[in-house]
């Protein structure tokens, strides 16, 4: 085993991807929207009790649908993390937007929700949230501050599929049905697959109708089919947002088996946690943090080191033995294409994050003997880090 590469992701199939789309090919019909789509559509309606879901070719679209459904104009502003994939920001940039970056929180990466308010001016629109991790940002305190200054929530969910937030009075939501949309990716390193893929979820009654239209290059299409209308033309802006029925396909063999999928992979993630947690601690290595409110995806396993140097340490430890973990995100704020554009402020968590978190391999496919493996790797680390300390300090 130890001559094999651990690789940091390998996208699990359930064994239908292939039968599925082999019935789309055979049913002739392979363009979007079709039966396929449609499956996906009522499996996310029961499932999570999602009013509307539009399947897209990626969470980017999704995102950047949403950024046309909330009527982003040059010059608004827009509120989200730092530490966050491009895609979260392109979407709005896309629209003529100004990003404002909120700095990440110091027990997690999500954003801090206590510096929302003060970035809020009358041109902000709207406060884009990204659930990192699959873990939930602190919901009720951003609709209590979106709801005093009448701004639009979107829920950047392409990690938190499965994920739910209990509000203060006990009631649970899935995560991405809580803002006015929600967006969802299905791409090969999230938990639920399509190769490339993504969903918008339309919480918001009165974004509805436009979204279809958007959906679908600008036009009514989805309401001539229905019936609703006996023409269909051009209605307003749009683009290609729907994937075809090949993906739609691929993803409805991924979400039968749902429930399998999230259960080995809770398993890996509490294994790591149980056996790695209170021993990293010792070299003030912080592991992740899961706030009551919010339940747990399993979708990454993550640790956040002492410094820039012990994780490059780390990586390269860990790679030495052919475990390959990899560090996440760059600051946005810091990144060549806006550092002119950012407004000067410092984030020093999200510089955090950017320096020191790293993440461990997790995936369906992780036998326990490679789990075992990866974990006895890091024990060695920290031992091998504490004797080296400890010969310091006694010399
Ligand atoms: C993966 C991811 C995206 C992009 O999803 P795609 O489906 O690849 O477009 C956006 N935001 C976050 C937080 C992500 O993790």
């Amino acid at each position: 085993m130890s001559n094999q590469q651990i690789p940091f992701n390998k996208p699990f199939l359930t064994g239908k991807e292939t039968e599925y789309i082999e019935d789309a090919v055979m049913f002739g019909k392979i363009s979007g929207n079709g039966d396929f789509t449609k499956k996906c559509h009522a499996f996310f309606q029961e499932r999570y009790n999602f009013s509307k879901t539009l399947l897209t070719t990626s969470c980017t679209d999704a995102l950047e649908m949403s950024a046309i459904l909330v009527d982003i104009q040059p010059g608004d502003e827009v509120i989200m993390p730092a530490y966050t994939f491009v895609s979260t920001a392109n979407a709005f940039i896309l629209r003529g937007a100004n990003i404002r970056f909120v700095d990440s929180r110091e027990d997690h990466p999500g954003m801090d929700e206590d510096l929302i308010e003060e970035l809020i001016t009358p041109k902000t629109k709207a406060i884009v949230v990204v659930h990192y991790a699959g873990i939930s940002c602190d919901m009720q305190k951003i609709l209590d501050i979106a709801d005093k200054h009448d701004l639009y929530v979107i829920e950047d969910a392409a990690q938190a599929i499965e994920s739910y937030y209990t509000f203060p009075d006990g009631t649970r939501k899935p995560l991405g049905s809580i803002g006015h949309l929600g967006c969802f990716s299905f791409h090969e390193t999230k938990n639920i697959i399509a190769g490339e893929g993504g969903m918008l979820v339309v919480n918001d009654e009165e974004l509805r109708s436009r979204a279809e239209i958007i959906w679908e290059k600008g036009t009514n299409r989805s309401a001539f089919f229905r019936g609703e209308v006996d023409k269909y033309g051009w209605k307003d802006i749009g683009s290609s947002f729907l994937p075809s029925e090949l993906t739609s396909a691929f993803l409805f063999a991924q979400l039968e088996n749902i429930e399998k999928i999230q259960s080995r992979r809770k398993l890996i993630w509490q294994r790591y946690n149980g056996a790695l947690s209170e021993r990293v601690s010792e070299l003030n290595i912080q592991s992740p943090f899961v706030p009551a409110y919010s339940t747990n995806n399993a979708h990454m396993f993550y640790l956040v080191t002492e410094s820039y140097e012990q994780r490059t340490e780390l990586l390269s430890y860990l790679k030495e033995k052919k475990i390959l973990a990899v560090f996440h995100y760059l600051s946005l704020h810091k990144s060549d294409f806006f550092a002119d554009k950012h407004d000067g402020r410092d984030l020093p968590m999200s510089d955090r994050y950017s320096d020191r978190l790293l993440r461990l391999p997790l995936y369906y496919d992780l036998t326990d003997a490679q789990q075992n493996y990866i974990i006895r790797s890091i024990k060695r680390f920290v031992e091998e880090k504490i004797s080296d300390k400890y010969f310091l300090q006694s010399a």
